[in-house]
Formats: structure tokens, C-alpha cells, sequence
């Protein structure tokens, strides 16, 4: 079983082979095919199960496909719980970003605005955001979510324990709702069995 038979775009594989990722780990076996079969997903996985590259090759083949309108606007929403996952999540994910000539952007609290505000007006293709600050961004009309095609929620569990339940609704609400979701959450706890009712829509569930 390698990342080949998957069914993931070959750039893709064929970059992963150079990083020296040829065999996934159970999670991703199990979750990729579903999510690449278009299937909104509840991911019942810890860290360091292999969880960013589960998300995170759905993601960017997903990318790989279809027209871009210019200015490019995203297509893909990573939501983390906080800045330092937002970043690990960017480096594990930029070798791949980079090959594919995908543009991305980290949107992060604690941080200064003026990077974000550019490259969300010059075009972007990935956000990996924190709640927070994404809803701050959307109130002042500098994002534009309205072409996302697939949305993760990482550590959602986390997320509304921080008191992001209404954030994350607010910022679903602005992506289209036939949009695919992939949740992931050790915990279905402080609203998040709500948020997976109200946002995902027949999810295959992956207990890992
Ligand atoms: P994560 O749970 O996503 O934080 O990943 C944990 C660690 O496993 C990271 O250092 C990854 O680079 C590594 N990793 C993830 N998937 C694979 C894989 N299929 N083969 C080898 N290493 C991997």
C-alpha cells in the first residue's frame, strides 16, 4: 500500500516519493480514498497519527483540479486551533504547496495584519487560519470564501474549548454549503457534535 495507489495527482506522489513518503500510515489509507471520493469526513484521530498529511493531500489535489478565477480566490480553508499549529501545519505542507505553484496564505492572531491583508487582495489559493482572526478578516471584507471547495477543521475539539464554536459556524456559513468538510476531533465535546450535525453532510467516520 503506497501513496501511488490512492488515487492521489501524480505530481503529488511523485513529490512525496522525493520527501521520502512512500507508505501512509493507517489514517491516511483509510481516510483518503473517502475524502478524494468527494466524502465529508469525521476523523476521530490523535496527534501524531500522521493527521496533517490525512487532511492535507485531499486538500492539495483538490487544488490541483479545476479553473481559477483571477484574482484567485481560495479554494481551500484549513482551521487550527492556534498559531503554532497554523504554522507546523504550513511546514509540512509548504515542500508540496511550492511543486504545485499554489499560493498560500497563513491568517493568524498575534500576528501582523499587513501580510495577510496583501496576500488575500493580490490572490490565494490554501488559507491555514486561526479562527479568530479569520472572522476578524471577514468582518472588515478582506476574504472572500465563497469559493471554497473543501474546508478542515483540525482539533475542532480544541477549537471550542477555546470558544471558537461561534467563529467556525460564521465562517462555514460563508463557504458554500455543498462545499466538502473534513472534521477531525479526539473528542466530540463542547459543541462539536453540533457543529458535525449542522456542517457535515453524510460523514463517513475514521476511528484512528
Ligand atoms: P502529524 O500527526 O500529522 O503531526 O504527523 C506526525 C509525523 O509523522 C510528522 O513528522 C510527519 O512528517 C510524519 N509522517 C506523516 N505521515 C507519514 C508517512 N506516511 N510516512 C512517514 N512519515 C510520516
Amino acid at each position: 500500500n503506497e501513496f501511488g495507489d490512492l488515487g492521489l495527482n501524480e505530481q503529488l506522489v511523485e513529490r512525496l516519493t522525493q520527501l521520502g513518503l512512500v507508505k501512509p500510515f493507517p489514517i491516511q489509507a483509510a481516510t483518503i480514498p473517502d475524502a478524494l471520493a468527494g466524502r465529508d469526513l469525521l476523523g476521530r484521530g490523535q496527534t501524531g497519527s500522521g493527521k496533517t498529511l490525512a487532511f492535507g493531500l485531499p486538500t492539495l489535489h483538490r487544488l490541483a483540479e479545476g479553473e481559477r478565477a483571477k484574482p484567485r480566490k481560495p479554494h481551500a480553508l484549513i482551521l487550527t486551533p492556534t498559531r503554532e499549529l497554523a504554522m507546523q501545519i504550513m511546514e509540512a505542507l509548504r515542500p508540496l504547496l511550492q511543486t504545485m505553484r499554489l499560493r498560500h496564505q497563513l491568517v493568524a492572531g498575534g500576528m501582523s495584519y499587513t501580510p495577510q491583508l496583501r496576500s488575500l487582495e493580490q490572490g490565494v489559493d490554501l488559507l491555514v487560519a486561526t479562527p479568530g482572526r479569520l472572522a476578524d478578516l471577514l468582518e472588515r471584507g478582506a476574504a472572500d470564501l465563497s469559493e471554497v471547495k473543501i474546508t478542515v477543521l483540525d482539533e475542532a475539539d480544541h477549537m471550542a474549548e477555546m470558544g471558537f464554536v461561534e467563529a467556525i459556524s460564521e465562517i462555514l456559513d460563508l463557504t458554500p454549503a455543498d462545499g466538502q468538510r473534513l472534521l477531525f476531533s479526539a473528542t466530540l465535546d463542547h459543541g462539536v457534535d453540533k457543529v458535525a450535525k449542522k456542517y457535515l453532510s453524510d460523514p463517513v467516520t475514521h476511528q484512528t
